[in-house]
């Protein structure tokens, strides 16, 4: 069976969990976001969550051998290793993305897909985004739900991220500068990678991330 297997990277706000939701429904494959795994694990009383906890609430980096186990435990789950996923907020750093390599073997990544946004518009969008306590859908208080900040997808109560804060915001960006940028220069090296526009209304991001991932998958 012919599965595809991406993962996007971007900023904070770049529009990864809105871009995920949307390829996730166009290639019929699970979406695996490693931030919405641990805000889960979190609510509940499960070791993870509270192993989690501390970095999370800061806006610094979980230690990457807790969030690899998480992920290679999920990829294991048939729905991905039947048909790929689309992955958002995994790998961070370098000696994830090997890890997943590892995880993957003897099958790979097909495609990398950087969200390029400016930090200045990405600023503003994470001052008014909202999202889904339940099942993590985005809103800003631009463009809300239908009703009273309740879900359109789920039900579930709307609000805003604890840690879209301006101190941890400016955290979570620097950490990005840091760890996550050097990892472009990485996958690019492997010939893994295409930088997409993030910026501009969601429908036009959409379908140039589709050109991008079809161009790359019709090679495979
Ligand atoms: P996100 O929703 O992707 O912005 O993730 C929220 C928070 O979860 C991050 O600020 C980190 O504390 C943690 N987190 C998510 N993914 C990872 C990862 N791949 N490695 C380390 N920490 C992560």
């Amino acid at each position: 069976m012919l599965a595809t297997r991406l993962v996007i990277l971007g900023k904070q706000g770049a529009g990864k969990g809105t871009q995920a939701i949307r390829l996730c429904d166009y290639f019929g494959v699970p979406r695996i976001s490693t931030g919405d795994m641990f805000r889960q694990f979190m609510k509940g009383e499960s070791e993870i969550g509270e192993r989690a906890r501390k970095y999370v609430e800061a806006g610094d980096l979980v230690p990457d051998e807790v969030v690899n186990e998480m992920v290679r435990e999920r990829l294991t789950e048939l729905d991905a290793a039947d048909h790929g996923f689309v992955m958002e907020g995994f790998p961070r750093n370098v000696p994830q993305a090997e890890a997943l390599d590892d995880m993957l073997a003897p099958h790979h990544v097909d495609l990398v897909v950087e969200l390029d946004v400016p930090t200045g518009v990405v600023l503003r969008r994470l001052a008014s985004r909202r999202v889904c306590s339940h099942c993590g859908f985005n809103y800003s208080v631009d463009a809300p739900p239908k009703a009273n900040w309740t879900c359109d997808q789920c039900g579930g109560a709307v609000v805003q991220r604890e840690d879209d804060t301006e101190e941890v915001i400016s955290r979570r960006l620097e950490q990005y500068d840091k760890q996550t940028a050097p990892l472009v220069a990485w996958y690019l090296t492997t010939d893994r990678l295409a930088a997409v526009d993030g910026e501009g209304d969601p429908d036009t991001v959409t379908r140039r991330l589709l050109r991008a991932i079809e161009g790359r998958l019709a090679r495979k």
